[in-house]
């Protein structure tokens, strides 16, 4: 069972290759970004509160997101071949508590897989896709603070994997296709 965490920075294509992989390898997503997103469509309390984070280019409150993604997690993992958690975790505390949650499930994260993009490229692709995608952090002023928050709070994650030895970082620039290859080589050594 493959249970995989895609991570990096925003625009690094997390969203775009999830997909991707899902296909070949048959794992249920599970992006926290996206289960915001719908909560702020349905215009619920919940949904209202994260956007007031959201809009402003910061994280949520770890324990609301924990709360969201250990409902999906035990939902999930008992009826699937495996998962890919995109967005998730971006705090060491949220990776502890991902820890907790799999071990009472008596599963383990396999890998994280660190998609590196230059920053420049970041800004370019999200400033991109703010012209459709309609989301209020697609704009430069967020960007900036998405970007800051990432390095100061979802960066540690990283060395939290790599001293588990569960850590793979990948080279996200160039095509759809050839990041995709990339990621398959690492995935299918793990198998
Ligand atoms: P994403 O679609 O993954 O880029 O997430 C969009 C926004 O949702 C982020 O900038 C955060 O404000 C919020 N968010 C998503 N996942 C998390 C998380 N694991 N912890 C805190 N905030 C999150």
């Amino acid at each position: 069972m493959l249970n995989i965490i895609i991570c990096g920075a925003p625009g690094c294509g997390k969203g775009t290759q999830s997909d991707l992989i899902v296909d070949k390898y048959k794992l249920t997503h599970l992006s926290t970004g996206d289960l915001l997103r719908k909560e702020i469509a349905k215009k619920s309390e919940l949904g209202l509160e994260a956007e007031s984070y959201i809009s402003k280019g910061n994280l949520v409150p770890d324990k609301m997101i924990i709360d969201i993604l250990s409902k999906a997690i035990s939902e999930q993992t008992s009826v699937c071949k495996g998962i890919i958690l995109d967005g998730f975790p971006r705090t060491v505390a949220q990776a502890e508590a991902l820890e907790t949650m799999m071990a009472n499930l008596n599963k383990e994260i396999t890998l994280l897989i660190d998609l590196k993009v230059d920053t420049q490229e970041l800004i370019d692709r999200l400033l991109l896709r703010g012209k459709t995608s309609g989301r209020s952090d697609d704009n430069m002023e967020t960007i900036k603070k998405r970007l800051e928050v990432y390095e100061q709070k979802t960066a540690p994650v990283s060395d939290f994997y790599k001293n588990k030895n569960k850590y793979a970082a990948v080279h996200g620039m160039g095509t759809i296709d050839e990041i995709f290859g990339r990621i398959s080589t690492v995935l299918d050594s793990k198998k």
